[in-house]
């Protein structure tokens, strides 16, 4: 009987343990996460530049195609590419 309180004693650390552990690696993942985008947001800003979604070149923000597909909205550098970007 007192084998048994043991066991579920021990079990009960583990699963503290793995729960505090899962916790502070989400915690870092969405710190990172955060980083990303801020250093992403930081670069468009600077140059004023945005990336293309169908071609992946950077140009500026003046000049962008904007689309709404999905529920996102999309920037493209030219009308072409907003044409190849809804005909995949
Ligand atoms: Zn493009």
């Amino acid at each position: 009987m007192q084998m048994l309180l043991i066991v579920l004693l021990i079990i009960f650390l583990v699963v503290l343990l793995f729960k505090s552990w899962l916790y502070s690696l989400r915690k870092k993942f969405t710190k990172q996460f955060e980083q990303n985008i801020n250093g992403r947001e930081r670069m468009v800003n600077k140059g004023n530049m945005i990336k293309c979604s169908a071609c992946s070149t950077y140009f500026p923000a003046a000049e962008t195609v904007e689309k709404k597909i999905e529920g996102k909205q999309l920037h493209f550098c030219s009308e072409n590419c907003l044409k190849d970007y809804t005909k995949k």
